[in-house]
């Protein structure tokens, strides 16, 4: 079968219950692996909203390139969606397979499902509800990742305690509640998030997420607020024409908010901080917590994967361990990361092949040292990395042998989380254990 999006040909397709998956040869795989998921989310999503399944599939081009998925979001979005990892137009459904394309496996539940399912939701109220997408991005975002949660969790209620996408939003929230930087929700209806700089933008999608979240909780005291807010959303996809988003806003504010009380600003604080979640804090592209306590970290060239530990480190000393497997080919680093004190300021080792670097993160990464080793990373295979940080004083160590010393001449590291990240391929850790 051919099919083509403009210059974009997807050779193969894949024919589920509701979906109908394009996909080039090297995501075969992956076309698979999503079917089943993507159908169960579908049978849900229709559930949720009350409606018939879809007759027609809904059609999902997997992108095996990031130059495929970036012409295609030009010819769909004018661009507006290059450096999404997928976006919904028309009802359809454009994945860029991520972080590594030919080599992220669809399965362990990470970031490509995750995206996966987000836009289904959206592709669907797409096709069944046209309108919704004018109501605003703090319920349409909310509602695609929230219904996806659901999804990706199965017959569990929640996967936030499980996958580090979805905690990474309770990890930024709670951040901004702690440094009083959290905006009203009345600021997360009126200002447009595609505008905002890119934390911004990440904190909104996430609070958007989390106040859906809580508004449609299952437990039992919540039953009358989210049948309130069921027949909202019912409401608002039965809605005629603009101004959708004024409207939105206006009844959603009168339903929920309680102006004598302001319960909801309230509630929702309690909420975020209250949850049991995944303590792993993704920063950039993929992280996952496999079984048995493994994490797997997935970067492309010039990304970055990093897991952090949500749990502070208030000591300026810290001694930290990991195993590590590299397990794809190419010019992967594994990275022992320390002293993350905010979003944009964080310190790691990266340990590669013939060489071991000090970077500075503060916004924009900075290589503070490289040492050229002869007995560097190879290339696949088990290793054993650790990292002293005492003061000012970094000492690194691979395979227990003292590979890089460095010390910092203005003043000791930050106390701040640590973790553990790959740039340029996927390696997956275990046994990741801090002392001190
Ligand atoms: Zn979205």
């Amino acid at each position: 079968m051919q099919m083509g999006i403009g210059t974009v040909v997807h050779k193969n397709s894949l024919e589920t219950n509701y979906l109908r998956i394009w996909y080039p040869n090297s995501e075969m795989a992956n076309a698979f692996a999503l079917a089943e998921l993507g159908d169960s989310a579908v049978h849900r999503y229709a559930q949720n909203l009350q409606v018939e399944l879809p007759a027609d599939p809904i059609n999902v081009h997997l992108f095996g390139s990031r130059l495929d998925f970036e012409r295609a979001a030009d010819l769909h979005t004018r661009g507006a969606s290059r450096s999404a990892p997928g976006f919904a137009k028309g009802s359809e459904v454009f994945i860029r397979v991520l972080p590594l394309p030919r080599q992220t496996v669809a399965g362990d539940q990470g970031m490509l499902e995750c995206v996966f399912v987000h836009e289904l939701c959206h592709a669907l109220y797409q096709r069944l509800f046209p309108v919704f997408r004018l109501a605003g991005m703090w319920l349409t975002e909310g509602v695609a990742e929230a219904w996806g949660e659901r999804a990706i969790a199965g017959p569990d209620a929640y996967a936030a305690q499980r996958h580090p996408w979805y905690a990474t939003a309770f990890h930024l929230v709670r951040e901004a509640l702690s440094a009083g930087a959290l905006p009203s929700i009345l600021e997360l209806q009126t200002r447009r998030f595609p505008a905002l700089p890119h934390y911004e933008r990440f904190l909104r999608y996430s609070m958007s997420f989390l106040l859906v979240r809580m508004l449609e909780s299952l437990h039992p005291a919540n039953a009358a607020r989210r049948e309130l807010f069921g027949g909202f959303l019912k409401q608002i996809c039965g809605l005629k024409g603009p101004p959708i988003a004024r409207k939105a806003r206006a009844d959603f504010n009168a339903l929920f908010n309680d102006p004598s009380a302001g319960p909801l600003e309230e509630g929702l604080r309690q909420y975020v901080s209250e949850e049991k979640i995944c303590p792993w804090h993704m920063f950039g592209w993929d992280v996952r917590v496999l079984d048995e306590g493994v994490i797997a970290v997935e970067a492309a060239d010039r990304d970055d994967a990093i897991a952090f530990h949500a749990q502070e480190v208030y000591t300026p000393q810290l001694e930290l361990r990991a195993n590590f497997e590299v397990c794809r080919r190419g010019i992967c680093r594994a990275h022992l990361a320390f002293g993350r004190t905010s979003w944009n300021s964080h310190y790691c080792v990266a340990f590669g092949p013939g060489s071991i670097s000090l970077i500075q993160y503060d916004g924009e990464f900075r290589l503070l040292e490289r040492r050229y080793v002869s007995t560097g990373l190879s290339r696949a295979g088990v290793h054993r990395a650790r990292i002293v940080v005492d003061g000012s004083h970094v000492e690194a160590f691979l395979d227990e042998e003292s590979v890089f010393t460095y010390r910092k001449t203005d003043g000791p590291f930050p106390a701040g989380q640590w973790g553990v990240g790959a740039s340029g391929g996927r390696l997956l850790f275990w046994d990741v254990a801090q002392a001190f």
